[in-house]
This record gives structure tokens, C-alpha cells and sequence, in this order.
């Protein structure tokens, strides 16, 4: 028998030893928001760096200024791909414990699926690439290719320190190809890749008029109020037709091409359940697009919080002295951040003119990732979720934003390859949590399938 049947046969007769294995990982606090689970983050780091050892990688647990990270390698075949496996092992806060069915980081077993916090998001999707390895370690005491694993603990509070990990070890994480899974399937049964993900520009405008709240009545109509000019300014970000008039917004965007829109379209969206879930009165958009489109493949605009002016209870007649909003850009391919932010800025400062002095501040500046959709890598993992799941995955894009996927590109050159098994609604971040088993072993199929599809790609590039 080949080594890839034997690897995939050796999965399913380790079942029981893997789901418990997850669930030891997910017993462990790891919450990397949180100071009191310092120690919980070194707990699992090390759990994970063991469990490379054991399947002959060769690893490493490096200490950040915040939350420890494991880099683990095994490295045998000299000229073959690389391939280098991004996880995290923090988990988000579990919230109000009372809106759990069962307690968050005492994982349980239930309608086929593991609940808990990190059950998905992203300990129980990282262990189906470390389950992988290990059967090829137990079935040919080799790997098909190089595999070199980075997993962080700081995912859920914005990576913060893995930009300096990674250029401090730029050459041992150098790789052919990253491979995440830390995104979700279609819908169930659906697997998919996602092959672009949004940029982001966060900018905080603070308009600041008279030096103190004003009598509205006694000098009303003397003064620019600065809550209505932010009204002013923000009503005039985007026109009628929903689209951004910030000056050069739309110049690098990179429109979709026809298949491409062809093959959003295919995927069947059904945008009536979709409002219905939201709770809106009613979708809406930039014309001349899809709800699909608009969410994947369109850059938007969004204000994200508002304050001015008396808030309290009855009315309080005040010009206030101050007014300020949080607004986020989302961006796709080829716009360039730092222009969208300047030209931002200048509108900002144009619009206001001499009436309110504006102070801006940037909580956030990302490009937009995309993934080449003809690449050798990309053949490959289509067939290794086609394999593991019996059913040809779809490709999807997704409107967050992952700051590392623009980083490993720069400083590693590599593309991602973003293989979802857990389904859209497992509540990751929310109350109960969840991974169903058998995704969790087509998963760790399509991993094993896949790092079999790999060895081939290594020539043609
Ligand atoms: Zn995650």
C-alpha cells in the first residue's frame, strides 16, 4: 500500500487518541488577553513544541515580549518544497460563562462535535496539521516534503510581536508556501479555500470647536458646531450610489474579471437567509454589484463609532466643543493604505477648512491579500480537499482583514494557501464554541493528502 493510504489509515485508527488529545489542548486557559493565563500561554506552547518533538521535528519555544511562539522544523529533503504551517494556540476570552452549555475550557463531546473555547478557532484546526505529520512520521518515519510549523500566542490580540519574530528568523522560516488553517468552510460539507482577504485603514477623527460647550441659543449660528460638521463630513464620504468619494479611492483597485465574477456567482449565495440572519430591513451597497461582491471583492467604508455632544437624559441646549468619529476602510487588491489614508486626511482637512481644527489619528493600516489561483499550490490543496472531504471545494474570498498573510508575502515571499474545515456558524469568538469530529478528521485527511500533493509543485516553480 502507498504511504499516503497507509498515512490516512493510520488517522483513522488513532481517532479516539487524537480527539483526546484535543481536548487536553483545549482544557488549557490559553487566553493571550488576559494577564492571569501567562503561565497557561507557556503551558500550551510547550504541549505543542512536545508534540513535534515526538513526531522528529526539531523545535523551538522563543520567548516574545509578550506571549511565547513555537517554531518547530523538520527539514530532511534537500531541493523539495517547503512548507511552512501558521497556527495559533491563544484563544479569545470565553465572555459570560452563564452563555455557555457546558464550561468553556472543560471541552465536551456532544451531537458529533467538540465544544469549547479554541475547540475551532484555532487549536482544533491546527492539530489537523500536526495530526497529519505524525502519521507520516509513523507510517514512513519521513515527510514527503519540508514542514516547518509557526505557531503564535498573540493571534487574538493583533500579533503583535510575530512581524519581529519572523524577520529575526527570516532564514529558519523560509518556505515555498504557508499553510493556515484558521478560516472556515463554505457551509457544512463545503470545504474551501479563501484566496483574498481585505486591507484595512482605522482612522479616529476628533473635531475640536469653541474651547468649552456652548449656549446653543446665545451663539448659535457664530461658531461652527464641530458635531455638525463631522454630520457634514461623514454624510460626504460616500455618494448616492454608495460608492467612496475620497479623491484617488478606486484608482489601484483591481476590478473583478469576468470568470472571477462567474465563479462568485456559482456559488449559489443565498442573499434572502443572509438578510434574514443579520436582522436588517434590507441589503444595500455600492450599485452595480452583488452582495457577494461588495462583501469579498469591493472596498468600503464604515463608521464605526460616533460621540459628541450631551448624551444624558432630557435635552441639554449645548454646541459642543468637540465631536468625534471612528471610521474604518476596507480594501482589496492593489490600493495602496498609506494613499487611501493621506488622501483621507487631506479631504478631512479640506472639508473642515479653518471652521473646526481637526485632529486625526490610525488605529490600523493593512494591505489586502490575494492568493495567485493558478498556482501549483493552489492545484494542490483543491486536491487534497477534494480527497478529504469527497466533494471539490469552493474557492471564497473574505472581507477581514489578516495582517499576516501581506507579511509572509514580504518577508518570507510566500503565498498562503487558507484551508477551512470548521463550519461559518461555530461561534469562534462566541459562547459554545465548536468543531465537528468527523470535519476535524477530513481535515486532518486533507492533510496528510496534502502534503503528498506538494512534493510536485517543488520542480515546477
Ligand atoms: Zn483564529
Amino acid at each position: 500500500m502507498h504511504h499516503v493510504e497507509q498515512a490516512v489509515e493510520y488517522l483513522h485508527s488513532r481517532r479516539q487518541a487524537l480527539i483526546d488529545s484535543w481536548l487536553e489542548l483545549v482544557r488549557v486557559p490559553s487566553v493571550s488577553a488576559q494577564s492571569e493565563h501567562a503561565g497557561d500561554m507557556v503551558v500550551a506552547a510547550h504541549w505543542l513544541e512536545q508534540r513535534l518533538a515526538r513526531a522528529g521535528f526539531d523545535c523551538q519555544v522563543y520567548e516574545t515580549a509578550g506571549h511565547p511562539a513555537v517554531l518547530a522544523r523538520r527539514c530532511e529533503l534537500p531541493g523539495a518544497t517547503t512548507v511552512l504551517i501558521y497556527g495559533h494556540y491563544d484563544v479569545q476570552p470565553p465572555g459570560d460563562q452563564g452563555l455557555w452549555d457546558s464550561p468553556p475550557f472543560e471541552p465536551t463531546v456532544r451531537e458529533g462535535a467538540v465544544f469549547g473555547r479554541g475547540a475551532a478557532d484555532d487549536k482544533g484546526q491546527l492539530l489537523t496539521a500536526v495530526a497529519a505529520v505524525e502519521a507520516w512520521h509513523a507510517v514512513a518515519g519521513a515527510l514527503p516534503v519540508n514542514v516547518k510549523f509557526l505557531l503564535e500566542g498573540e493571534e487574538e490580540i493583533g500579533s503583535l510581536h510575530l512581524p519581529a519574530l519572523i524577520e529575526a528568523h527570516q532564514d529558519d522560516l523560509a518556505c515555498d508556501v504557508v499553510l493556515i488553517c484558521d478560516t472556515a468552510a463554505f457551509k457544512p460539507g463545503v470545504p474551501a479555500i479563501t484566496y483574498g482577504t481585505k486591507g484595512l485603514v482605522y482612522k479616529e477623527v476628533t473635531l475640536i470647536g469653541p474651547d468649552r460647550d456652548l449656549h446653543s441659543g446665545s451663539f448659535g449660528g457664530t461658531v461652527a458646531n464641530p458635531a455638525n460638521v463631522l454630520a457634514e463630513l461623514i454624510a460626504s464620504l460616500k455618494d448616492a450610489s454608495g460608492r467612496v468619494t475620497i479623491p484617488g479611492f478606486y484608482d489601484d483597485v483591481q476590478s473583478l474579471s469576468d470568470p472571477e465574477r462567474k465563479s462568485l456567482a456559482a456559488l449559489g449565495f443565498d442573499e434572502v437567509a443572509y438578510l434574514a440572519r443579520l436582522g436588517s430591513p434590507a441589503l444595500t451597497g455600492e450599485a452595480g454589484y452583488t452582495t457577494l461582491e461588495r462583501r469579498w471583492a469591493r472596498p468600503t467604508l464604515d463608521v464605526n463609532g460616533l460621540s459628541a455632544g450631551y448624551q444624558g437624559q432630557g435635552a441639554s441646549t449645548i454646541i459642543p466643543a468637540r465631536a468625534s468619529a471612528k471610521i474604518s476602510m476596507r480594501l482589496v487588491p492593489q490600493q495602496d493604505p498609506e494613499a487611501v489614508s493621506a488622501s483621507f486626511d487631506r479631504l478631512v482637512r479640506q472639508i473642515c477648512g479653518d471652521r473646526v481644527r481637526a485632529q486625526i489619528a490610525e488605529h490600523g493600516l493593512c494591505r489586502a491579500y490575494m492568493a495567485p489561483l493558478d498556482s501549483p499550490w493552489m492545484t494542490a490543496a483543491r486536491r487534497a480537499l477534494a480527497a478529504g472531504f469527497g466533494r471539490e471545494p469552493v474557492l471564497i474570498r473574505e472581507g477581514g482583514t489578516l495582517p499576516i498573510l501581506p507579511a509572509f508575502k514580504e518577508m518570507l515571499g510566500a503565498d498562503c494557501l487558507l484551508l477551512g474545515y470548521c463550519r461559518p456558524d461555530c461561534n469562534a469568538h462566541g459562547p459554545n464554541e465548536f468543531f465537528h469530529i468527523e470535519d476535524f478528521v477530513a481535515g486532518a485527511v486533507t492533510g496528510v493528502r496534502l502534503l503528498a500533493e506538494l512534493v510536485g509543485p517543488a520542480g515546477s516553480t
